[in-house]
């Protein structure tokens, strides 16, 4: 604590992302990243940018990207919002909707921003236990809230929920602002933005992070109803009205626009992750049901520390958590399938 900080920062404990080492090789298997590139189109984008739209600042509304989503998804440009992300959207969203006099509910084990962004905007939460086999229980989420984010598919366990469910959870909590993260739902699982229609507090958000190959881009974005997205709207225009680059922008509409590109890298990832959980069985580890683009994965013998240690001590990168329930667990991202192969034979190593 230094004497010019403030109580607020003194008290943070942010967030710790995954390993990203920038000195040696490894074969990263630790943040979850695509192991493909990005759509074609991207490239062309970054030859053809006029340099000179650099010069002046990108448009405070992003009007064509947004226009885009909106099409793609079905719904109406005012009910889409796009941030520097996904990450700033969900941090808007939760000083937008969540400093509420009850404590916001999320699984206990699930992405390990949400509790770094309730110390930062001053928000009360509750943890709700996944059962013993890391799925959501929605019974332990009928009571009074603030609000609700749950991951779909659940990050870091891979476990998603079905729409059934989601229409269950968000009649459950008429009077809370209900977020579906939906950060890996390309790989397997239905998007609650079919459900936008139903539901004026169903907020759901997307990013380019993971299934379409543009992790260091940082494009992200929430769909929901309008009067939902003007309370993001509000929130971004009172911090940064530029949130969204127009070499950003552009790269957004390419990546959008190649959709044959788009299935193609997910059913990739979808069969490597089917042969991978095949190949980790067979080692004898239990591979928890992913619909994401990782596995979440325990050995009944070996611990998951010294796995992860051993790991990486063959330049191989996966991610460990040392916390409670899941600190014997490893989430393995799906590489590719030599990455895959490499990973198999690594651990044929360590374990024998
Ligand atoms: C990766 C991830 C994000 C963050 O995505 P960015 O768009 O890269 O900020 C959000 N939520 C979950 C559950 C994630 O795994």
């Amino acid at each position: 604590m230094n004497r010019y900080w403030s109580k607020l920062v003194g008290g943070l404990d942010p967030y710790v992302p995954g390993e990203q080492p920038q000195d040696q090789q490894y074969i990263k298997l630790n943040t979850n990243e695509s192991p493909y590139p990005p759509a074609p189109g991207v490239e062309q984008v970054l030859k053809n940018f006029a340099i000179d739209r650099l010069r002046r600042y990108p448009d405070p509304q992003s009007s064509q990207l947004i226009a885009a989503l909106a099409d793609y998804h079905g719904l109406k440009s005012q009910q889409v919002f796009v941030g520097n992300g996904s990450d700033e959207v969900l941090a808007h969203a939760f000083q937008a909707f969540f400093k509420k006099d009850e404590p916001i509910l999320f699984p206990d084990i699930c992405y390990s921003f949400y509790p770094v962004y309730c110390a930062l905007y001053e928000i009360d939460f509750d943890r709700i236990a996944l059962d013993d086999s890391f799925r959501i229980d929605l019974a332990g989420y009928r009571r009074a809230n603030g609000g609700i984010i749950i991951p779909n598919p659940n990050a870091p366990t891979g476990i998603a929920l079905g729409l059934a469910e989601l229409r269950e959870l968000l009649a459950d909590n008429p009077e809370a602002v209900v977020i579906i993260d939906e950060a890996y739902v390309d790989f397997g699982t239905d998007s609650a933005s079919q459900l936008n229609a139903e539901f004026d507090n169903l907020l759901v958000v997307q990013t380019y992070s993971k299934s379409r190959n543009l992790a260091g881009l940082r494009l992200g974005y929430a769909l929901g109803h309008e009067q939902l997205i003007e309370a993001l709207q509000r929130i971004k225009n009172s911090f940064n009205s530029y949130p969204v680059n127009s070499l950003t922008s552009a790269i957004g509409l390419a990546s959008l626009a190649d959709e044959a590109y788009f299935n193609e890298c997910k059913q990739r990832v979808i069969a490597s992750r089917e042969r991978l959980t095949r190949a980790l069985t067979g080692l004898g580890f239990e591979v928890f049901p992913s619909s994401a683009n990782f596995v979440f994965v325990r050995h009944p013998t070996n611990a998951a520390e010294s796995l992860y240690l051993g790991l990486k001590a063959s330049g191989i990168l996966v991610r460990y958590f040392k916390t409670p329930r899941i600190d014997n667990c490893l989430r393995i991202t799906i590489g590719t399938e030599a990455e895959c192969d490499a990973l198999i034979e690594a651990l044929k190593k360590i374990l024998s």
